[in-house]
């Protein structure tokens, strides 16, 4: 999924996505709650309509984000009190409100709110917060469950509106079914994910699963030991989506064990950093061996920006701060990772998935050093 968090992909249009194949788009829960409200976004028609995007979409509950805002932040059993990020003002999340914003945004998969605790933690407090988002996803479920039989949505002066002539979205949201994801949680201790998984799995017929609590601070065998210890509980014909995960090796690892769905800011952040995903590695084009070098960012790469810039170009593009610089490697990152997932699935129908991510995996760790 490209990752949208404020209802944009940063410095792509929806068309751009739609042309780089990009098939579901990431926004946040937790953001979007506090700017611009998700009140208005559902007045807009909801988050699709609202940022012009009729492809599969899903909010990110912002548990992570919560349980990010360190001091700023009160945890009960019931929620967490928290001080808004932007302007210090004070905001509750309970699975039920968060049910109500994310039912508001009206994206077509919406996860639960969960208890997210750092990367490392002990098996006490990986224990307490597992099981604490057990709890909280029964909560959803009833919340979720309230909303959908609840009446017909408030009366809408923005709808009312004419479409833009260019918008195809006739159903406002959230008049659709929503699909709640589940978030497994247990940290990096494998009897506490196995625990998770197999009570999450009896309670519910989940159309997919979100594995959370993974890429935040612990190592990275430990990211794999626990992926496939969840590979192994969970069915095999529902998708599992891996939060916040990740770069492209993490991708093909990811596959590997098991993940279909991953979300990431990393191209975009990345791209506006100046770094572009290439098959060899990772590429940083402010570097000066880059002033004269004529050819693309990836030779292999077919996406708007390889097929018309050099590196010479967007080299200076970023030395010179502007703007399209940051747009054609975010475009050039974001194409990539989609092709390699295209590439990732294509193998796995051939049967040549597990040579095909040895080659690309060891290629992409040489890593030699460009030269111009
Ligand atoms: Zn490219």
């Amino acid at each position: 999924m490209a990752v949208g968090t404020l209802a944009t992909v940063k410095s792509l249009d929806p068309e751009d996505l739609r042309t780089i194949g990009a098939q579901m788009i990431l926004a946040n829960a937790y953001h979007l709650h506090l700017r611009p409200g998700d009140e208005l976004v559902r007045d807009f028609g909801g988050v699709h309509r609202f940022m012009g995007w009729d492809g599969p979409m899903l909010t990110d509950s912002g548990g992570f984000q919560v349980f990010s805002l360190e001091g700023l932040r009160t945890v009960s059993e019931d929620g967490v009190e928290f001080r808004s990020h932007i302007d210090g003002s004070k905001h509750v999340f309970t699975p039920e409100t968060v049910m109500q914003i994310e039912r508001n945004l009206g994206a077509d998969v919406i996860m639960q709110f969960d208890h997210v605790i750092p990367g490392q933690s002990e098996i006490g407090a990986s224990r307490e917060a597992s099981e604490r988002s057990i709890r909280w996803l029964a909560r959803c479920v009833t919340a979720l469950e309230k909303l959908r039989a609840g009446g017909p949505p408030p009366k809408n002066t923005i709808l009312d509106f004419p479409p833009l002539p260019g918008t195809i979205f006739p159903l406002p949201a959230p008049s659709h079914p929503q699909a709640l994801f589940p978030i497994l949680q247990g940290g990096i201790h494998e009897s506490l994910r196995v625990e998770a998984a197999r009570t999450i799995r009896d309670v519910g017929d989940w159309r997919g699963f979100g594995i959370g609590g993974l890429s935040v601070g612990e190592a990275k065998p430990d990211m794999y030991r626990i992926l496939d210890v969840v590979d192994a509980e969970l069915p095999r014909d529902r998708p599992r989506y891996l939060m916040g995960v990740g770069f492209p090796e993490d991708l093909v690892e990811g596959v590997k064990r098991g993940v279909d769905l991953f979300d990431c800011v990393a191209p975009t952040r990345m791209g506006r950093n100046g770094a572009a995903f290439t098959r060899d590695g990772r590429l940083n084009i402010k570097r000066a061996e880059f002033r004269t070098d004529p050819r693309p960012l990836d030779e292999a790469c077919d996406c708007s920006a390889c097929r018309r810039f050099s590196r010479g170009y967007i080299r200076h593009l970023f030395v010179s701060d502007e703007i399209l610089g940051h747009r054609l490697l975010s475009l050039h990152n974001v194409h990539f990772l989609v092709r390699l997932m295209r590439d990732a699935r294509a193998a796995i129908r051939a049967g040549t998935f597990d040579a095909w991510s040895r080659d690309w995996l060891a290629r992409y760790h040489t890593r030699p050093v460009p030269s111009a």
